[in-house]
């Protein structure tokens, strides 16, 4: 990472570096773990931690010139600590680089089931799959036969709040930036009907048009004008839940959301969440989708850029909406 970034971040504002002077070996009385990193998962939120003044009780910036960190899967070659041996394979917090020593091993999961692809622990079977899971059955609290909308519909965690909402019947209504998203959403992932965002010049009217009768859940991607104009379309009792707001993380001062008012006068609930403060409930999750995943009961869609080289532009690319499903950097294959 090479500094604070302002504005849309660029590929230049990280680079490549190479260190001959790293042992592959976890040092004398260090309980850590050294791993090969195998998939990096580019995610929104890391644009968050290239800002300078972010609130370090909250969310930690990178630090100009460190190597940058994220959610990955990897392959153990070294261990200190007494959960994990050479071979074992994990995924959660490493670095965005080839080999890393990770000094916190407590915070690893460690991989279990293989028979899926490997990748999908940066996906639907890791951060934001756990995001999708929580924010929709924890905090949206769904029933069946609700109408259901979800902004940035086709990315790692939209496409799986939609088939959640699918799969306990409810109407799923969702907006995406591209024409080839819009069919994947309708045709791959079920969704009842989609629009491109990009293609509509006033949001109310097109969520009028797509929820005559309103809105009862509205999975929030990207806040901003897409916010303001739900608010107006919500239901009584609905619920809003905040998930991430990436129409906001460029700009240097957050735009005010207007409509509130609309939410007292319908007894909306709207609720922010974190999905790592759900983690402990991984193993409940995993009992849940992996057999969805076996019987084919749920799509997932990865975009997966080759090699570390492609990292900045991959994770630059969120932003401008090149991704088409969970964007994932492939380092090694095992
Ligand atoms: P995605 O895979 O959906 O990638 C980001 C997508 O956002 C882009 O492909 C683009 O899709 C869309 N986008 C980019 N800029 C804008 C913009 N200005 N306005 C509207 N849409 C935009 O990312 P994720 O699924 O990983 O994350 C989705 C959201 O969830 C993010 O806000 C993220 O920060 C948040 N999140 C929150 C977590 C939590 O714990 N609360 C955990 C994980 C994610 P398109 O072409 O459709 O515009």
């Amino acid at each position: 990472f090479r500094d604070y970034v302002n504005g849309f971040p660029v590929e230049s504002d990280m680079y490549l570096s190479t260190d001959n002077t790293i042992r592959l070996k976890v040092p004398e009385g260090s309980n850590g773990v050294l791993v090969k990193n195998l998939y990096l998962s580019c995610d929104p939120y890391m644009r968050i931690r290239m800002r300078e003044d972010e609130d370090p009780t909250v969310i930690t910036s990178f630090a100009p010139g460190s190597v940058m960190t994220g959610f990955g899967v990897a392959k153990v070659l070294d261990s200190g600590h007494p959960k994990f041996k050479k071979g074992d394979l994990i995924w959660g917090m490493t670095g965005f680089e080839e080999y890393t020593l990770i000094t916190t091993p407590e915070s690893l999961f460690k991989i279990e089931h293989t028979d899926v692809p490997l990748s999908y622990y940066t996906g639907i079977l890791g951060m934001p799959g756990m995001t999708a899971y929580v924010g929709f059955h924890e905090i949206c609290s769904p029933k069946k036969g609700e109408y259901v909308f979800i902004s940035a519909a086709s990315g790692a965690v939209g496409q799986l709040v939609g088939q959640f909402a699918k799969l306990i019947g409810c109407y799923v209504v969702g907006s995406a930036g591209s024409k080839e998203k819009v069919d994947l959403l309708m045709n791959k992932f079920g969704f009842n009907k989609a629009f491109n965002y990009k293609e509509e010049h006033d949001l109310n009217d097109v969520l009028k048009r797509y929820f005559p009768e309103g809105i009862d859940i509205y999975f929030d991607n990207v806040g901003g004008k897409m916010l303001e104009a739900v608010i107006l379309n919500m239901r009584e009792h609905g619920r809003i839940a905040l998930c991430g707001m990436i129409s906001q993380y460029n700009l240097d001062q957050h735009e005010g959301v207007n409509n509130l008012m609309c939410l007292i006068y319908k007894r909306v609930r709207m609720e922010g969440f974190t999905a790592t403060e759900y983690f402990p409930l991984y193993s409940k999750f995993l009992d849940m989708i992996l057999p969805h995943i076996r019987e084919g009961k749920i799509a997932y869609v990865e975009d997966i850029a080759k090699g570390l080289e492609s990292s900045p532009s991959a994770l630059v690319g969120l932003f401008s909406g090149r991704n088409v499903g969970k964007q994932v950097i492939e380092v090694a294959r095992r």
